[in-house]
């Protein structure tokens, strides 16, 4: 597969993205001219109405059914028309099928643009999941892989687990009445939060991961110390994203090539 653009789309509700870093690092990495655009709901505002429309049919009301289009409220459809200029209450979010979500964003990408040679990268605050059939019920996604590739923030704060302990004590908390912020406060730095600095970097694994999966049909690894691993646990996204930084020696090894090729 030869790549010769990246299209990259900021989400100007999640500035901690710093996407023309992210963009650079793109660029570096992969070797490839790297196009940064405003938010892809801002950038192809044509069809405003049909985005919201759509997305409002691609919400998920229960996690536990597979996908089945909505038929939306013309209250949904304003929701949805209103998050492109007011940005998302996190303490109420909302869930799509991630793979609709995928096609709303496909269909939008004029022709010129839609060579295999084109990737598109979107980032949104919006919380993309997907139906797993092994536990039957939905899952929050940090990356949809495919192109275009879609990045959620909501969904890397949200889908890796907090650490086990912290769900324990937060039960405990609850039952007796306590304050979450005390908890919160005994486990900073542990997990990826709101508006976390540490977004800035985390996301640049993400980007390899959708690259990687558009280059080699694999997304990810199995080593925790490699910037590809599939991160359950926010403790092993922070390990694998921070701590270590890099890819393990197998995947350098592919991204030498593909960088060969491209
Ligand atoms: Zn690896």
């Amino acid at each position: 597969m030869k790549l010769s653009k990246v299209f990259l789309y900021d989400e100007p509700s999640v500035p901690e993205i710093k996407t023309d870093r992210l963009g650079e690092f793109i660029k570096e990495k992969f070797c490839v001219e790297v196009e940064i655009r405003e938010r892809f709901f801002d950038f192809f505002k044509e069809p405003t109405r049909k985005f919201s429309h759509d997305l409002a049919t691609s919400r998920i009301f229960n996690p536990l059914t597979p996908f089945e289009k909505h038929i939306p409220t013309p209250e949904e459809i304003i929701f949805e028309e209103s998050s492109f200029t007011n940005f998302t209450n996190t303490s109420n979010i909302v869930m799509y099928d991630g793979f609709e979500f995928k096609q709303i964003i496909a269909n939008a990408i004029p022709q010129s643009e839609s060579q295999s040679d084109m990737f598109h990268l979107i980032c949104t605050d919006k919380l993309t999941c997907t139906y797993d059939y092994y536990d039957y019920r939905y899952h929050g996604r940090a990356v949809i892989c495919s192109n275009p590739g879609i990045i959620s923030t909501t969904g890397i704060i949200e889908a890796p687990a907090k650490p086990r302990e912290y769900y324990l004590k937060m039960f405990e908390n609850i039952s007796q009445g306590l304050n979450l912020e005390v908890l919160k406060n005994q486990f900073k730095g542990k997990y990826l939060e709101y508006h976390d600095v540490k977004l800035s970097e985390i996301i640049k694994g993400y980007a390899m991961q959708a690259l990687f999966y558009y280059l080699t049909g694999q997304p990810f690894c199995e080593s925790k110390d490699c910037r590809l691993y599939n991160a359950h646990w926010q403790e092993d996204l922070l390990h694998s994203q921070i701590a270590s930084n890099k890819l393990c020696d197998h995947h350098q090894k592919i991204m030498d090539e593909i960088i060969q090729i491209l």
